[in-house]
């Protein structure tokens, strides 16, 4: 990599965490499904901020109405009311039919959040003794970073060296209504699941598991909660990835998205009856539902109400699970899974792994992310053209076809 960028890397390593291990691309700038580095390459993103950026970058309703926000009050604090916050509750209330909003930041706030809800709801409505809720999660499940939510990972990754673990989980096959049915007891309180599980490789269940989950957590009185946080809001072609089932859950958690990738914004969402366990004093965030997140959520909920971004995701998607199934029969790719405009495809791994095939993909101005092993995900903003789409693709061919 040229100068400037190498001299960036080196100072993003020396003075930051090693946390991460970005490709080593210095972007400056973004425009729809379009980035510029910091030498004026383009880069083609396909990642959309694991889905944050379904809008695109710097999308223009979301852009003017953080700037109209900024000029008139950012934060206020919960201490306060201020006049978004009623709004906002009440439109994504209404956008995923149900009653009641507790608003976060980011998604692992909300998972925490949607934990806490669910054990509240479990001692003080379902009448589970004191200290005993169980929580019923995946395996291979993706939900954030916090030590809790990591307590109930199974991935030695994310979860070596932070114990002591949060009891209170209990850990089944994604996809296994039998194993999960078993699982469920008097004191389980909720089923914690990712409708589509993306960080794990972009994992669909198998047909019929999200209903089968739905009718089972109804008949045990057990809160079916859906993290939607990178599933939701348009990415598989619908509002909700639970939709492809026709399954309401009780419980949505969402993020990502709802912020446009201009501001951290996520939420709870669920009925009266769950959301109304609260009361003053036993929950909060002093950014939660602040002035300018509501601002750019409610230009969110507004773009999503037109419904013009699923369908986008369904054609395109349709599209591009087409080219990537041509792929998958000329040999080069393993598999193929993914809704909508959001796939994981895994590569032979004789052709290298998920990382080196990201590497050479960038070199060809395409940036993807890879997951455990020889997996990519393709999940680009859902305003790309189909012509950068196929373009995009192309790279991807030419990669595999000169590994
Ligand atoms: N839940 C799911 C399904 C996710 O994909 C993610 C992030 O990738 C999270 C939760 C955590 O969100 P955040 O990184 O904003 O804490």
């Amino acid at each position: 990599p040229p100068a400037s960028t190498e001299r960036s890397i080196a100072a993003a390593e020396a003075h930051s965490a090693h946390n991460y291990h970005p490709l080593p691309v210095v972007v400056a700038s973004a425009q729809g499904a379009w980035m510029t580095d910091v030498e004026g390459r383009r880069y083609l993103d396909m990642l959309a901020g694991y889905s944050a950026l379904n809008f695109g970058h710097g999308n223009s309703r979301l852009i003017n109405a953080a700037k109209a926000q900024l000029d008139r009050v950012t934060l206020t604090s919960r201490a306060f009311h201020h006049d978004r916050f009623a709004r906002f509750c009440s439109e994504l209330a209404a956008l995923c039919g149900k009653e009641m909003v507790l608003p976060m930041n980011t998604g692992a706030e909300a998972v925490e959040t949607a934990v806490k809800t669910a054990r509240k709801w479990g001692y003080r409505v379902k009448g589970v003794p004191d200290g005993k809720a169980k929580i019923i999660v995946a395996d291979n499940n993706f939900h954030g970073r916090t030590t809790t939510i990591v307590s109930f990972s199974t991935d030695p990754e994310a979860r070596a060296d932070y114990g002591p673990y949060t009891p209170g989980f209990e850990i089944v096959p994604y996809g296994d209504l039998a194993a999960l049915e078993a699982a469920i007891d008097e004191h389980t309180v909720a089923v914690l699941l990712e409708p589509i599980q993306g960080e794990a490789g972009v994992l669909v269940p198998p047909p019929g598991y999200l209903a089968g989950v739905r009718r089972l957590t109804a008949e045990r009185n057990v809160l079916f909660i859906a993290d939607e946080i990178q599933s939701g809001l348009g990415r598989t072609g619908r509002t909700f990835a639970c939709e492809h089932e026709d399954v309401v859950p009780d419980v949505y958690v969402l993020g990502k998205a709802l912020g446009g990738g201009v501001v951290p914004v996520s939420a709870v969402v669920a009925s009266r009856e769950v959301l109304g366990v609260f009361r003053p004093g036993e929950h909060g965030s002093t950014f939660g539902g602040n002035p300018l997140a509501c601002a750019v959520a409610l230009e969110v909920i507004a773009i999503l109400r037109s419904g013009e971004f699923q369908e986008r995701a369904a054609e395109l998607g349709e599209h591009l699970h087409r080219e990537l199934g041509l792929l998958a029969t000329a040999g080069a790719v393993r598999a193929v899974r993914g809704r909508g405009l959001w796939a994981g495809v895994d590569i032979d791994p004789g052709l290298g792994t998920g990382r080196e095939i990201s590497e050479r993909l960038m070199e060809r101005g395409v940036l993807v992310k890879d997951t455990h092993g020889s997996t990519i995900r393709i999940a680009p903003p859902l305003v790309i053209s189909k012509e950068d789409l196929d373009w995009g693709l192309s790279q991807l061919r030419a990669v595999l076809a000169s590994s």
